[in-house]
């Protein structure tokens, strides 16, 4: 008994060491994964906002015009189709307004293509501040624009494009001084594709330039069913 009971005593301790070494062993190893767990989330979390923001970004590159700000041509063809079928859906009005600056070639000659660059991002500054937050200003390609009016009919249409019209030929372009351009409107009538009622636009836009420049014509009334045509004629 006197020799075995240092033993146990002995063993006992050692046990105990044990098991507080493989105890304390534990805590580290489940402190250390719950660690890595947090650490795994965080870096998740920052993968998902990096992704997030890439994303957005390719959206806003795949939408925008670089130069100007404005909406490019992928995102009208988007966003008219959409109005298109909400118009004939609806029966809402629809209206579109295509504009182009006069004679911008003697602007590059005689100043530069940079000071061209800039009278273009001027105007469409001008326009964008004068416009609903509901329109979607476009730039079509080159020095040639599109607004897409939504639930808007064709006399107040008119009367945004002659609005328009008015504060460019009164705004000052650095060096280009005064700058005009010429209006073509049209609303949309039953049956209207997107190009239907952009060639119809860009026609009035034509008529426009033929007739003097620094103006605002419509759409044919031709071009449109007899019941939606008077919609055009300016309010008394
Ligand atoms: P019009 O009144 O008939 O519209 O005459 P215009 O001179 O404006 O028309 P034209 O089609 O003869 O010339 C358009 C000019 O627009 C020529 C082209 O160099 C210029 N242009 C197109 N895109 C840009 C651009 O991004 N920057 C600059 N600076 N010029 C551009
Ligand atoms: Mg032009
Ligand atoms: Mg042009």
């Amino acid at each position: 008994m006197l020799i075995v009971s240092p033993l146990t005593g002995m063993f006992a301790s050692r046990l105990l060491g044990i098991i507080i070494t493989l105890q304390l062993a534990l805590t580290t190893v489940f402190h250390f994964l719950g660690k890595q767990h947090g650490v795994r989330d965080i870096v998740q979390m920052q993968h998902r906002a990096d992704l997030q923001a890439l994303a957005l970004e390719l959206e806003i590159k795949a939408t925008t015009d670089p130069l100007t700000g404005l909406f490019n041509r992928g995102k009208f063809d988007v966003v008219l189709g959409y109005e298109l079928a909400r118009a004939e859906r609806y029966g809402n009005p629809l209206s579109l307004i295509v504009y182009d600056i006069d004679h911008f070639k003697e602007v590059n000659d005689a100043y530069g293509h940079q000071a061209g660059d800039r009278v273009l991002v001027q105007l469409s500054a001008i326009v964008s501040a004068a416009i609903r937050q509901t329109d979607l200003l476009v730039r079509w390609g080159g020095e040639e624009f599109v607004l897409v009016l939504p639930d808007t009919d064709g006399a107040t249409a008119r009367l945004v494009a002659e609005k328009l019209r008015q504060a460019i030929e009164q705004s000052g372009f650095d060096l280009a001084g005064t700058i005009t351009c010429s209006f073509g409107v049209s609303i949309y009538v039953e049956g209207d594709s997107v190009d239907s009622l952009v060639a119809r636009t860009d026609n009035a836009l034509y008529r426009a330039k033929m007739n003097g420049r620094n103006r605002v014509e419509y759409a044919s009334a031709r071009m449109m069913s007899p019941s939606i045509a008077p919609s055009l004629e300016p309010r008394a």
